[in-house]
């Protein structure tokens, strides 16, 4: 198969034809139809993923079509359209019994644990329990979108912050986390502010769902204009951008027994941030994570995609080919395109 791989950490990844994969007795080979490039993928890329072993394949954003099933697998066949969310489980952890693969004690994921699905062909542990059906109007590039920034926003806004209608919610940062997130947030019923200092970007965020928006480079206090806006602060906020800032103002525009979800992730020197610890205590705060979303809850965020009530498509950017994803990739840190930006040849 062709895939991308890369034998140093910051060393130009290249095209390489290897060996296709064989599946796990559990498990499954796709043939990958869709996959979408990350800033995780650059991280990795970069040496900041203490999973990675060299050489790697990248990719965890993915969508395709079954094309071979191990002898222990009973639910999949050979021919269906699946895609599968950045964290898989075992299946056999206390975290899965649980029913929370997404924090399983031994994860699964494409590209970081195993190698990933830059390739023609990836291969994915656990089927049985980590593989989602994609409903036939589905296209491949939207459901490959899905698998990371979008589930993660909804479990941020649905399961974790638990919005609901009525509420405010503030969502500081309008890439692709953030965007997702007013686009779920809004559908539950729940008013948003957006917080970005791109006039673009906050412009998108309205044309999405939100009813508000702060610039957070024309305000004194990014906390104090959603406060205002919200009459008394957001019931949820999510730090969308993972930075000290944006997580301080966050959890600061918070009104009583409110909820930060940290969705962005703070790698290296950000890792540590200050947090107002004194309003957590006297407001009763919670703060909450998410990371990704369990197969087994990817039905409830299908239904409201087939109804309309989503729709990922609108945050789909460019579309490219195998050999382009290297470019995409190792310039992530310097060129940020609007949406997501999937490979779809290869
Ligand atoms: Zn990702
Ligand atoms: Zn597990």
């Amino acid at each position: 198969m062709k895939a991308v791989v890369y034998e140093a950490f910051s060393a130009p990844p290249q095209i390489q034809h290897l060996p296709d994969p064989t599946p796990e007795t559990h498990g499954v080979v796709v043939k990958v139809m869709a996959t979408g490039v990350c800033r995780s993928d650059w991280h990795g890329w970069m040496g900041h993923d203490p999973d990675i072993r060299l050489p790697h394949v990248p990719g965890h954003e993915l969508a395709g079509i079954v094309e071979a099933v191990g002898k222990d697998v009973t639910q999949w066949r050979v021919g269906d359209r699946v895609t599968v969310p950045f964290v898989g489980g075992c299946g056999s952890c206390p975290e899965c019994y649980s029913g929370n693969h997404q924090v399983c004690d031994s994860q699964f994921q494409p590209g970081f644990t195993h190698w990933g699905s830059f390739a023609q062909y990836v291969g994915i542990h656990h089927a049985d329990i980590n593989l989602v059906a994609l409903p036939e109007t589905l296209d491949f590039a939207t459901a490959a979108s899905l698998g990371c920034r979008f589930v993660t926003s909804f479990r941020a806004v649905v399961d974790q912050g638990k919005a609901s209608a009525g509420q405010w919610v503030a969502v500081h940062g309008c890439g692709g986390v953030g965007l997702s997130a007013i686009m779920i947030a809004n559908a539950v019923g729940a008013n948003v502010v957006a917080i970005d200092i791109s006039e673009d970007k906050l412009e998108l965020a309205r044309e999405l769902g939100a009813v508000a928006s702060v610039n957070a480079s024309e305000v004194a206090s990014v906390a104090e204009a959603v406060i205002e806006i919200t009459r008394g602060g957001a019931h949820v906020s999510l730090d969308a951008l993972g930075h000290p800032a944006t997580c301080f103002n966050s959890i600061s525009n918070l009104r009583k027994r409110g909820k930060h979800v940290q969705v962005g992730l703070m790698p290296a020197d950000h890792s540590t941030p200050a947090i107002p610890m004194s309003k957590v205590i006297a407001h009763e705060l919670e703060i909450l994570g998410s990371h990704g979303m369990q197969a087994h809850r990817y039905g409830a965020m299908l239904e409201m995609i087939q109804t309309g009530k989503l729709s990922p498509e609108k945050l789909v950017g460019q579309r490219i080919d195998l050999e382009q994803s290297i470019e995409v990739l190792t310039s992530m840190d310097r060129f940020q395109g609007v949406g997501v930006t999937v490979v779809t040849e290869f």
